[in-house]
Order: structure tokens, then C-alpha cells, then sequence
């Protein structure tokens, strides 16, 4: 059983690495963002609630996010284990974390402000099959077209200049208390965020002792990344 959680600020990688570490490892992953995005996509009560602050940048209250997240971990469908992404955000949510739940360790992925500007607006998303863009690192062949269905691409509501001032603001003033919890109960790898994601997801493996996966015809005995 492998249980990690991802912190970093919006745009340091956190849903890209967290995806590869669940496929590779078959873990499953918990994202608040993408239950609360779920939530608004389907019109629902907790939708209603949550949109028009999720699109100024604006963090959900934490009675309902640990709401959600305690209904979302008591589904109990991870066999090996599941990988958070982005929570917990603040003093209050860590504290009902840790109370809650045990984990192995936090990947705490480190990028500039600068950096997470340049990668946030060039971030483009199809609004058909879900497949994430970067105007900068992985275009489509055609502008505003997805690859793979034709779909339209679109930015996240969030993804504004405006929405991300407030969501990296929010993010310094509660990471170095988030941090200061969690390393009572799991260690806490620093990972710098900012190269390639390639090197960025061996370094993660490499911190927390993985092997790669073999590939498909490879046979069973797996090499660790280094
Ligand atoms: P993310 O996809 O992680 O960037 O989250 C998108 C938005 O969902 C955030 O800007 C918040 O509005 C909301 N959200 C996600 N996770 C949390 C959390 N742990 N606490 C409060 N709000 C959250």
C-alpha cells in the first residue's frame, strides 16, 4: 500500500505527475479540484456552492472540503494505494488530515511564481475528451483543436491572470504551516519542479524508492529510476 500526497502551487505539476505515479503504479488519484469541477460541470448543490469562487481563485470553506474528501477516501477503492492532490491546503485541513488518515510521504513539488505564471496561461484543456495542452511545451497541430477527438480547447476558469494572483497568494501564506504538520507524521520530499517532466517524475521515484514499472514484454523485474 502506497499513500502519498502532492503539494505545490497551481501550475507546479501536481495532476500531470500525480497521473503517472497512479497508471505506473496502479494507485488511484484523489484530486479535490477535479471533484469540485466534476460537481460544477453537473450542475449539482456542492456545484452551485463552489463555482463562482473556483473561477476567482478563491479556495472552497474546509467544512466542505473535508466533506468531500472523507466521503471520497471512505469509498475504500484503492488496492495499492492512492496519490491527494492539492490537500491539504491550509493549517486546518492538515490538522484534519493527519487526525484522519496515515500516509507514507508528501511530494512537495517546488517552482517559481514566475515559472508557474508562464506554464498556468499557456494551459489549455478539451473540453470534449479531457486531454491537457501547453501552448508552450505539447501544442495542438491545429490551433484550438484537440489531437485526439477534434474537440475545442479550452482554459480553465481559474486560469486567469487575475484567479492565479490570488490562488499562488493563498498558496505561500499556507504552505509553510501545511508543510510544518505533515512532517510530523510522513517525511516530506522536496522535488524541484521546474525541468522536464520526465526528470521531474524520475526524481520523484527516485525519492520514494519506486522502481519503474517493466515495460510490456520486459518480464517482472523492474529498474529503478535514477
Ligand atoms: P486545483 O485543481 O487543485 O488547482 O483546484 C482548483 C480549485 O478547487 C481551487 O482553486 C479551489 O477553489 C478548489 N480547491 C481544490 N482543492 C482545494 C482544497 N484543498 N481546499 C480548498 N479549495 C480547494
Amino acid at each position: 500500500m502506497r499513500k502519498y500526497t502532492l503539494v505545490g502551487v497551481p501550475g507546479s505539476g501536481k495532476s500531470t505527475h500525480g497521473a503517472r505515479l497512479t497508471h505506473d503504479f496502479d494507485l488511484v488519484r484523489i484530486s479535490v479540484g477535479d471533484i469540485f469541477r466534476w460537481h460544477v460541470r453537473h450542475h449539482t448543490k456542492i456545484g452551485a456552492r463552489v463555482r463562482d469562487g473556483m473561477a476567482a481563485g478563491r479556495l472552497v470553506g474546509d467544512t466542505l472540503v473535508e466533506a468531500v474528501m472523507r466521503d471520497r477516501l471512505e469509498q475504500h477503492d484503492w488496492n495499492h494505494g492512492f496519490v491527494i492532490d492539492g490537500f491539504p491546503r491550509n493549517r486546518r485541513q492538515a490538522e484534519f488530515f493527519l487526525e484522519t488518515y496515515d500516509i507514507d510521504a508528501v511530494i512537495y513539488l517546488e517552482i517559481s511564481d514566475s515559472q508557474v505564471r508562464e506554464r498556468v496561461l499557456a494551459r489549455r484543456r478539451c473540453s470534449r475528451c479531457g486531454t491537457d495542452y501547453s501552448l508552450i511545451e505539447s501544442r495542438p497541430r491545429q490551433e484550438g483543436t484537440c489531437d485526439s477527438c477534434a474537440g475545442r480547447l479550452v482554459a480553465r476558469d481559474d486560469d486567469t491572470s487575475e484567479a492565479l494572483t490570488t490562488r499562488i497568494q493563498d498558496y505561500r501564506r499556507n504552505i509553510g504551516p501545511v508543510l510544518e504538520l505533515l512532517r510530523r507524521k510522513a517525511p516530506v520530499f522536496v522535488i524541484d519542479a521546474s525541468g522536464d517532466p520526465d526528470t521531474v517524475q524520475a526524481e520523484i521515484r527516485t525519492r520514494l524508492g519506486l522502481a519503474s514499472p517493466p515495460a510490456p514484454g520486459e518480464g517482472s523485474t523492474g529498474r529503478a529510476d535514477s
